[in-house]
């Protein structure tokens, strides 16, 4: 279909803001690895500043976690941008709304498809 032109410039800031992504969740993940690093019970801790550590490693996994389905998420837009399918949603292939890839620019469904997928995980 033919791309309104405000809609292809905001396509390409989208474009940009991918490629920064990628780079801060790359530095990001590097940056945050010692604290996801499994707890030393060797050392001298007492048992709450123990509990402590291994909560907070905890949370610096789960951060982890999600930063890196992100970026995974980022690679594969940014490989559709290299096929040129950047904007198309990955299931029924319709346009993604702009609006939701200017919140969401990883975004690879769009919010009908979104929607349904969320509703079938809370089945
Ligand atoms: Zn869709």
């Amino acid at each position: 279909m033919q791309i309104p032109p405000t809609d292809l410039m905001v396509i390409e800031g989208l474009i940009e803001r991918l490629h920064s992504l990628k780079r801060e969740l790359v530095v990001h993940l590097a940056e945050t690895a010692n604290a996801a690093a499994p707890v030393d019970l060797e050392q001298p801790f007492g048992r709450l500043s123990r509990m402590d550590a291994m909560q907070q490693q905890q949370m610096a996994r789960a951060a982890r976690a999600g930063q890196t389905r992100r970026l995974e998420q980022v690679k594969s837009a940014l490989a559709r941008v290299e096929r040129g399918e950047y904007g198309m949603c990955v299931s029924c292939e319709e346009d993604i709304e702009t609006a939701r890839l200017v919140a969401k620019p990883e975004a690879p469904l769009c919010l009908t498809c979104q929607n349904a997928l969320e509703r079938s995980r809370r089945r």
